[in-house]
């Protein structure tokens, strides 16, 4: 297992190709509403990556998809967890709960981040969803700092969404992040006996907790990229980049407004 650890001047860089991804999941955001199809802020999103001279990371990704992933964004609707393609057959309606997730290329390194965002007025149970999973991730943010273990991100997550009443994805871990999109190691969102890494300045890792309302299991769509949940209930999916500083967490996709 190879573990890139990045310089100062690295996670600075890093943090540029973050603050692309917060701004445009910021703007996707405020264009959500009622009546917008999903093609529409993909479109929206590929645009401004473009126009800020970076590259979408997951459109043409591979993976272990069963062709290269066509959109921007992924864009995932209510049951669906992950992995959703945008389309302008799938118009949000008021009530719908939609994730987001977004990457880039730039500057020869990979921002990556995702959110989860209501369409006009939800009911109690999705924002309940909503609000446990946004907290799931500033709990897992919290232990980031140098000397504790990887498995102390998976336990934040899984003791404070399991006491809330949901349950966390399995098939889908967090993540090293840097000039792959994908680096070592794997972070899982739950509790693991496995590979248990020290926590050292310079790891930069992208936590993701995808958080179901019902059962944790998840099942393909038909179209093979979709993900959706086995028993047609709700999920969620908040995430963040995060370097481990010598002194606790750096959230290099929180937006700060005006850095990018
Ligand atoms: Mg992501
Ligand atoms: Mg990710």
């Amino acid at each position: 297992m190879t573990v890139y650890l990045k310089s100062e001047a690295e996670i600075e860089r890093m943090r540029k190709a973050d603050q692309l991804v917060a701004k445009v999941l910021h703007a996707v955001a405020e264009a959500v509403r009622p009546g917008v199809t999903t093609l529409e802020l993909d479109r929206m999103a590929e645009e401004m990556t473009l126009q800020a001279g970076a590259k979408p990371a997951f459109k043409g990704y591979q993976g272990a998809g069963p062709y290269p992933f066509p959109g921007t964004l992924c864009t995932s609707l209510n049951a669906e967890v992950v992995h959703g393609i945008p389309s302008d057959e799938r118009k949000l309606a008021e009530g719908d709960i939609l994730s987001v997730d977004f990457g880039v290329l730039m500057d020869g390194f990979y921002g990556d981040s995702a959110v989860t965002i209501p369409v006009g007025t939800i009911d109690e149970t999705a924002q309940h969803l909503i609000d446990v999973t946004r907290e799931s991730l500033e709990r897992a943010i919290r232990v980031v700092k140098p000397d504790n273990r990887l498995s102390d991100i998976g336990e934040a997550i899984q003791d404070y969404a399991e006491e809330q009443g949901f349950s966390v994805v399995r098939d889908f871990v967090g993540h090293g992040i840097g000039r792959s999109l994908h680096e070592e190691p794997q972070v899982p969102h739950y509790r693991t006996s496995g590979n248990n890494l020290r926590l050292r300045p310079g790891l930069v890792i992208a936590i993701e907790p995808m958080i179901n309302e019902g059962t944790w299991k998840v099942e393909s769509a038909e179209d093979g990229w979709t993900q959706v949940t086995q028993d047609g209930k709700l999920s969620a999916h908040f995430e963040h980049s995060v370097a481990v500083g010598k002194n606790g967490p750096i959230v290099l996709s929180r937006w700060a407004e005006g850095e990018a």
